[in-house]
């Protein structure tokens, strides 16, 4: 097939087309082009949705931990009012009913029954009354007793030493079973005492520890003046509070699975948590208070550090302030809530709130949507690949087919099964080869005509020419050479002798009276008898060298290569001998009654200074000679010597 095209290309030259200049675009693979669109789409969708919900989800988060910590405060502030104010307006209440002589000061029994009766009604740690004149009466929870209530006196005129005695009470709230005695207790030492009978105004105690006690320690108490009828200020009567019923309630409190309250003063230390450790530590059997940010609760401590290092002093807090902090590697909701009492109380609630607690979920239904994108991204980089492969195959099996045709192999069949479209492109495909299979067949039998048509006038030409050529060398009357053929044989011969130093001789003959043959025969039979003499004259030379021309007229020239002066002699003998035995009549003649020639040689070793005109020049002077000495005769004439 390829032989084929190559005769086509013979017919149809192929057409070189300019190069394009302009740059050629960067090709994209297909399957990238099918793929990647598909995938983008899908992950940046994905991802958007993804992330929004996420984000929602975070906002979402953001709210609900908001008010959970709103909630929390507020449930916080009322416990602390319940807990504080009541203390304080019962304490106030206690104070009246004294000044006011409901209730006799003097009466201890009295006072522990009144207490008594409180202390059962209200949540309070102690209840204590401490006179000028050294009488005290208290009524209270002890951390050390497993008794609900007990009662402490003590009267300095009875006793006189500063030691409580202590009593368990009845159901009465009377004096009951007597359980110890000897703790020595200088009531007018105690801040609740001492700052109210120098100052005669209700106040809150700082914080402080009982020494004694490693649970519990923490306790505040606020104390109010008493006075008699007249106005005169006789002692103190206080309410103590226990802290620890503060730290209980805030653990109690549901907020969150990982939810840390706590409270503290604006010095930082802590007045209560929600942790399960303590708002203080023990040193040397000591109760010691604590910083929040020497908290032993990790996540106390950090989130009291990063509040000192936020706010600098935790005295500029006034309002509710939120934040969200990195600690312990992880984002926390913070809240700070000041509570503030008229009477000196200045705490701050903390409420801290991982966020993990919330966003649990939320990460866990991430992870499941990141999940479900990476198997959807997988299902539609397998779709896209499997698509990509049914539209890539039948491209490369029709640019494979159309390779095989552009080298030359035009029997293609396409075959493409799956896409409607692709199908239809490979139908279209068989039907354009195979159309371009019918179209070379038609064209090769065509050229095939055609070469055959060119052969044959090719060599019709090669025919006309070679006439042509034979005419232009050949007499038309006689059928020897003509003159022209003469002329340029001698001239190549002299050239060729010249180099072999040979000789080259030339005859030259003259029909005697031939005017008078055609007077006698008429020009037809003067055509004929030149006829029968250039029959003779050829039929006399030998050699295939020689050449016997039609010099002109009734004149025959006839040239010896390599034939000295002899050999023509001897030639010229031959030649007048043949044409005696021819016997052409010639009744005009003059010189014989058969016709007769008059010859002319010369001949020469050709050399550069002669030519072959000087040759022929001495053939026809020897040819005049010997019409001059009567005719029917040959003469000799050499060529004239240049120094002769
Ligand atoms: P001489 O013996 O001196 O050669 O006399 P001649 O008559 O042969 O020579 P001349 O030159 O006087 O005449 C030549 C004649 O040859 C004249 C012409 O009619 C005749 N002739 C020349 N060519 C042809 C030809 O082709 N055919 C015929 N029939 N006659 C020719
Ligand atoms: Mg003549
Ligand atoms: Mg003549």
């Amino acid at each position: 097939m390829s032989s084929k095209l190559e005769r086509l290309v013979t017919v149809r030259p192929t057409v070189n087309l300019p190069q394009c200049p302009l740059r050629q675009p960067r090709n994209l693979p297909l399957r990238g082009l099918l793929i990647v669109p598909f995938i983008l789409q899908l992950v940046i969708t994905v991802g958007l949705v993804g992330y929004w919900s996420f984000r929602n989800g975070q906002q979402a988060v953001n709210e609900l931990v908001v008010n959970l910590q709103n909630q929390a405060t507020q449930q916080i502030n009322h416990h602390l009012d319940c807990y504080l104010t009541n203390a304080r307006q019962l304490n106030e209440l206690n104070a009246t009913a004294i000044s006011s002589g409901l209730v006799d000061p003097k009466d201890q029994d009295g006072l522990g029954r009144f207490f008594w009766k409180q202390a059962k009604l209200y949540q309070v740690g102690y209840i204590l009354f401490g006179a000028k004149t050294g009488e005290y009466v208290d009524v209270g929870r002890p951390q050390t007793y497993p008794l609900e209530l007990i009662t402490e006196r003590m009267s300095s005129k009875r006793y006189g030493d500063n030691r409580l005695y202590i009593y368990e009470p009845d159901s009465q709230g009377n004096r009951g079973r007597f359980v110890e005695t000897g703790r020595y207790y200088p009531f007018q030492k105690e801040a609740w005492y001492t700052e109210v009978m120098r100052t005669s105004k209700p106040k809150w105690t700082s914080v402080y520890t009982w020494q004694s006690f490693t649970t519990n320690p923490l306790a505040i108490a606020i104390s109010s003046p008493v006075y008699d009828k007249n106005k005169n200020l006789i002692g103190a009567i206080a309410i103590e509070q226990r802290l620890s019923q503060i730290s209980d309630f805030l653990r109690q409190l549901k907020i969150s699975a990982s939810t840390t309250i706590f409270i503290m003063e604006r010095d930082g230390r802590m007045i209560a948590n929600s942790s399960s450790t303590e708002s203080f530590k023990v040193v040397n059997g000591t109760p010691t208070r604590l910083k929040a940010s020497d908290s032993p609760d990790s996540l106390i401590q950090s989130t009291a550090t990063a509040l000192n290092q936020q706010f600098g002093s935790l005295d500029g807090i006034q309002h509710r302030q939120q934040l969200r902090l990195v600690l312990q590697n992880q984002h926390q909701f913070v809240q700070i809530m000041p509570w503030q009492d008229d009477l000196g109380l200045d705490w701050l609630v903390v409420v801290v709130i991982p966020e993990s607690d919330f966003m649990q979920q939320i990460n866990i239904n991430t992870r499941h949507t990141i999940l479900l994108c990476t198997i959807a991204l997988m299902i539609a980089i397998l779709t896209g690949i499997v698509t990509a492969h049914k539209v890539i195959q039948p491209i490369l099996q029709i640019n494979a087919s159309a390779k095989a045709i552009a080298d030359g192999n035009l029997a293609q069949t396409v075959n493409t099964q799956g896409v409607h479209e692709l199908e239809l492109l490979s139908h279209s495909f068989n039907r354009m080869a195979d159309q371009l299979q019918q179209s070379f067949t038609a064209l090769e039998n065509a050229n095939y005509v055609l070469e055959r048509r060119v052969e044959e006038r090719t060599a019709e030409l090669e025919r006309a020419n070679r006439e042509l050529q034979r005419l232009s060398e050949v007499d038309g009357l006689t059928q020897i050479a003509n003159r022209r053929y003469f002329d340029q044989y001698l001239a190549q011969e002299w050239h060729r002798l010249q180099r072999e130093q040979q000789a080259l001789s030339l005859i030259l003959c003259d029909v005697d009276f031939f005017k008078k043959y055609n007077d006698f025969y008429g020009h037809q039979g003067g055509d004929c008898c030149l006829r029968r003499v250039a029959q003779v004259l050829q039929q006399t030379v030998k050699r295939p060298a020689d050449l016997v021309a039609r010099y002109g007229g009734e004149e025959f020239a006839i040239v010896l290569p390599s034939t000295d002066f002899k050999g023509a002699i001897a030639v010229a003998r031959s030649i007048q001998h043949e044409i005696y035995q021819s016997q052409f009549p010639h009744p005009n003649s003059e010189v014989s009654e058969f016709l007769t020639i008059s010859i002319g040689v010369s001949s020469v070793v050709p050399t550069n200074t002669a030519s072959p005109e000087q040759l022929v020049t001495a053939a026809d002077e020897a040819l005049y000679e010997a019409k001059r000495q009567g005719r029917d005769r040959y003469i000799f004439h050499s060529i004239p010597q240049p120094n002769a």
